[in-house]
């Protein structure tokens, strides 16, 4: 399986033949060989993607054509949805029927940007003046350089390849290189439905040998990036000396905001839901409990005691209700944030260790996979660095405020400005709160859902710029304005001397 990079429609080996093992998180076994590429792949790919954008091989198509194009990839996904799901699930540990979900998911926003790809030409403006025409329109940015992470492998893909198809533009993807089998599935089905060569490439591998040149290479145009705050750092660092397009999409430390009015048990519920999902690999976690002092004692109690009950196990186990860690390096890092907390005077109510003995249907030994417990950890203050840095795992902090302003200036202490909830049963109450809280998605009575007609993205140092709905078409697209005189005259401005 070492034809793995898909580059100028081929499927190649890397030039120095470099490999890499991927193992499932659950359980250690191997899942695959994959191709380890370098620098120089990378640069084959840029230019691949180089020439098919300067022979407009794609941004020729028109915009209809193109939009159809992403209707039948999206068909194309639902037919092959477990295939993909399993691929995933065994990369990431996560359950299946989450994989399944997310390549719904995935299908749905290749919808949503095959709709839209026709529906903006451009406008006309009023030049003020009848002999002139004046339009603006938008234009493929040109080479794409995508740059995605672990957890949601190829939705996060998705949500940088479909709206950079229907803008027009070629791409070279490099996914997180633990996880990259739905990226090359997702290379296949474009090849299958005839993509022309070079518009869709793929390079595996590490992200300072692999990623980096995306980048820094003058031949792209534009660096779309999901993953961590120091690596997008590093990645609008580099962009700048080109003057690249720069699109982040980075970490957070979500507030999930509960006054004592709201309903006690889908709040509680939804509390459990928005830490635990995915063992809190989600970039919009809400790894921040932040609880009125009224019912804090009683309301974290029930959810120790809920969290406690969480059923750990593999990717195929029904009894599971969440999964493994992506690898032991995340796991360390997880349980020093932990021991960091302890350190610094919070109190850890439960989990706080990895998970031994067997998995929800006793097929698994967690102790021979990933597995890190479900954690609570309360009596925290805004000086720990638990309520500021990100765990992105089975960690939720829990901080307690007695007013609305109080609420809402602890929700916004953070650097990051990614997603926050607020729950309570007074609605002047809740649209007050949202409205203040600096963070790009704000849920009201509810934890994570998203659409993809609706914008993404975070505030502060979550990122720059917006994915999905018509901002995320929109970061793909350049504007030009045309302006035509269509009675040319002498002005006049400069006398003949
Ligand atoms: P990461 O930053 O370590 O890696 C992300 C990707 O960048 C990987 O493909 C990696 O190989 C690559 N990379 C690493 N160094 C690079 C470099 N110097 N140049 C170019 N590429 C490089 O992040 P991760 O650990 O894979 O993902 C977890 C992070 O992603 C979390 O912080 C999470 O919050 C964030 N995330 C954000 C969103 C969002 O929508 N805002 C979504 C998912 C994940």
């Amino acid at each position: 399986m070492s034809n793995t990079l898909y580059i100028d429609g081929q499927w190649v080996a890397a030039l120095d033949g470099g490999t890499r093992t991927i193992t499932c998180p659950a359980d250690g076994s191997e899942v695959a060989v994959v191709a380890e590429a370098t620098r120089k792949d990378t640069e084959r790919a840029i230019g691949a993607a180089r020439a098919a954008a300067d022979e407009q091989r794609w941004a020729s198509v028109p915009a209809p054509e193109r939009g159809a194009f992403l209707l039948r990839v999206a068909a194309e996904l639902r037919e092959r949805a477990e295939d993909f799901a399993r691929a995933e699930s065994l990369d990431t540990g996560k359950r299946i029927d989450e994989s399944r979900q997310d390549m719904s998911d995935i299908a749905d926003c290749f919808e949503y940007f095959g709709r839209i790809a026709a529906v903006d030409a451009g406008r006309v403006v009023d030049a003020g003046d009848a002999d002139v025409l004046s339009r603006i329109v938008h234009e493929p940015v040109g080479v794409c350089g995508l740059i995605t992470p672990w957890n949601y492998p190829l939705l996060q893909a998705a949500w940088k390849i479909a709206p950079a198809l229907a803008a027009g533009n070629t791409f070279v993807l490099k996914p997180a290189e633990l996880t990259p089998h739905t990226a090359i599935l997702m290379m296949r089905v474009l090849e299958d439905l005839g993509l022309p060569a070079g518009v869709a490439n793929l390079v595996l591998g590490a992200g300072g040998e692999v990623g980096a040149p995306l980048s820094s290479d003058p031949r792209v145009d534009l660096v779309s990036f999901t993953g961590g705050l120091v690596t997008g750092r590093a990645i609008a660092a580099e962009a700048a000396a080109t003057v690249k397009k720069v699109a982040l999409e980075l970490g957070g430390k979500n507030p999930n905001v509960v006054f004592a009015d709201a309903d006690y048990d889908a709040a509680l519920d939804n509390a459990l839901n928005a830490a635990f999902v995915h063992s809190g690999q989600v970039c919009s976690a809400g790894a921040r409990l932040v609880i009125e002092e009224s019912i804090a004692e009683r309301f974290v109690s029930d959810l120790v005691r809920r969290a406690e009950g969480i059923r750990l196990g593999g990717p195929f186990d029904d009894a599971a209700e969440t999964g493994a860690l992506i690898s032991e390096a995340h796991r360390e890092k997880v349980h020093a944030y932990v021991e960091r907390a302890r350190e610094q005077g919070a109190r850890v109510r439960c989990g706080g260790r990895s998970a031994e003995g067997p998995s929800a249907d006793g097929h698994l030994e967690l102790g021979e996979g990933i597995f890190y417990l479900p954690t609570v950890i309360d009596r925290c203050t805004r000086e720990m660095d638990c309520v500021h840095d990100e765990a992105f795992g089975p960690v939720v902090t829990v901080e307690t405020f007695c007013t609305e302003d109080e609420a809402v200036a602890i929700a916004n202490d953070t650097v990051y400005g990614l997603a926050g909830a607020v729950w309570s049963q007074d609605a002047g109450r809740t649209q007050r709160v949202a409205g203040r809280l600096r963070h790009g998605t704000v849920w009201i009575n509810d934890f994570h859902p998203y659409l993809p007609q609706a914008e993404w993205g975070g505030m502060k140092q979550s990122g720059v710029g917006r994915e999905l709905g018509l901002h995320g078409l929109g970061e793909y697209q350049e504007t030009k304005h045309i302006y035509q005189n269509t009675r040319p005259a002498v002005t006049g401005w400069f006398a003949e001397h």
